[in-house]
C-alpha cells in the first residue's frame, strides 16, 4: 500500500461537470492536472463494469503522463429499465454530451415500459467507482452508491448529467435543485471519496 501522501495528480476525465465535482472534493493544496493540459482524449471504455472502466481510465492517463491518476466511472441505474443506462450513462448523451437528449431517452423508455410510471416510485441509483493508479502500477479502487427515484419532470439547473431527474431517498428535491454542498453530503462520489481521503 502507498504510504506517501499524494501532492500532485491528474484527474482522468474530460467531463467538465465531473472534473469540477472531483476538484471540489480534493484538498486545495494539491497540484491538479487535467487531460486537456496534455491534449489527451479519453480512452475507449471497453470494460463491463464501472470498476473496470475506472481502472482503464486511471491506468491510461497515468501511463500517458507519468503522474498518479484519479479516475471516476459513474452512472445511473434504473431498475425497471434493466439497470440502464448504467455504464452507458455518458454515451446516452451522444458525442456532444447533450443531457437533454439523454434525459428524453430515459423518459421515452419509461413511457414505453409502463405508461403509468409517473404514478409509481421508479427506483434508481447513482454509482461511482473511483480508482487511483500510481506510476509503479499500484491500483486502489473504491465505490459509492446513492439510492433514489426518478423525478416526473426535469427540475433544477445545478450539477450536471442526470442531476435534474434524480431525487435521493428521503428528500423531495432533485440533485439539480440542491446546492452543491448539499448534494456532496449524500452523493455517490463523496461516499466513494471518503474511502480514499487518507491518501491526500
Ligand atoms: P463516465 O463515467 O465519464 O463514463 O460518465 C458518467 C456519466 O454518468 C456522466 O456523464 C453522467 O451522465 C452520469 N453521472 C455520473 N455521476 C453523476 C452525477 O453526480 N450527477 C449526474 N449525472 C452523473
Amino acid at each position: 500500500m502507498q504510504k506517501k501522501k499524494i501532492i500532485e495528480l491528474i484527474i482522468g476525465s474530460n467531463n467538465q461537470g465531473k472534473l469540477k465535482e472531483i476538484k471540489d472534493l480534493l484538498p486545495k493544496k494539491l497540484k491538479i492536472y487535467t487531460p486537456k493540459i496534455f491534449n489527451l482524449k479519453s480512452p475507449r471504455e471497453t470494460g463491463k463494469s464501472f470498476r473496470e472502466n475506472s481502472i482503464i481510465k486511471a491506468k491510461f492517463y497515468s501511463k500517458k503522463t507519468g503522474l498518479i491518476c484519479l479516475a471516476d466511472d459513474s452512472g445511473l441505474e434504473i431498475d425497471i429499465l434493466n439497470k440502464s443506462p448504467g455504464i452507458y450513462s455518458s454515451r446516452w448523451a451522444g458525442k456532444k454530451n447533450n443531457f437533454n437528449l439523454a434525459i428524453k431517452k430515459i423518459y421515452s423508455k419509461l413511457n414505453k415500459k409502463d405508461k403509468d410510471w409517473k404514478t409509481k416510485r421508479i427506483k434508481c441509483r447513482f454509482i461511482c467507482s473511483l480508482s487511483i493508479y500510481w506510476p509503479n502500477n499500484i491500483i486502489k479502487n473504491v465505490s459509492g452508491v446513492v439510492e433514489g427515484k426518478i423525478s416526473k419532470s426535469k427540475k433544477g439547473k445545478n450539477g450536471f448529467g442526470y442531476d435534474p431527474i434524480f431525487i435521493p431517498f428521503g428528500r423531495s428535491k432533485t440533485f439539480g435543485q440542491m446546492k452543491p454542498r448539499n448534494k456532496f453530503k449524500i452523493d455517490h462520489r463523496s461516499k466513494a471519496f471518503k474511502k480514499i481521503r487518507k491518501f491526500f
